[in-house]
């Protein structure tokens, strides 16, 4: 079972699913939101998540119609991405604790990356998604 948390701590979750592939999202959004040149995600269904620790302090912030990202109302640590009507969440994957092992990883919305950052590393790249 993997597990995860939040940079402080208060908010700790486990999946229980499998984490089979994950994105490097270079969207304006996640770049704002994780502060980074990009957001790496996995998704698993919403069912598999089940925060252990800390629940009542998770916030979400509706950055687009239909789409809501979590984060931790003590250390603002991101948590998740999801649309509000699918059955699956993304998990913010740096908030993991488990080790994962490498799983195939894909950069998406190439096109909108920030102009000082260089992917250099071979994987593939969706320039829109
Ligand atoms: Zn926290
Ligand atoms: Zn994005």
């Amino acid at each position: 079972m993997l597990t995860g948390s939040c940079l402080c701590g208060a908010v700790a979750y486990t999946l229980g699913a499998p984490l089979a592939s994950a994105t490097h999202c270079h969207c304006s959004q996640c770049r704002k939101a994780h502060g980074a040149a990009f957001a790496t995600y996995a998704s698993v269904p919403k069912t598999a998540l089940r925060f252990t620790r800390g629940a009542e302090r998770v916030r979400t912030f509706n950055s687009s119609p239909g789409v809501a990202r979590t984060f931790c109302d003590q250390c603002g640590a991101t948590l998740q991405w999801m649309e509000v009507d699918s059955d699956s969440t993304c998990i913010a994957l740096g908030t993991l604790d488990s080790p994962l092992g490498p799983i195939p990883q894909t950069h998406i919305f190439v096109d909108s990356k920030a102009d000082w950052f260089a992917i250099r590393d071979g994987l593939p790249q969706d320039p829109n998604g």
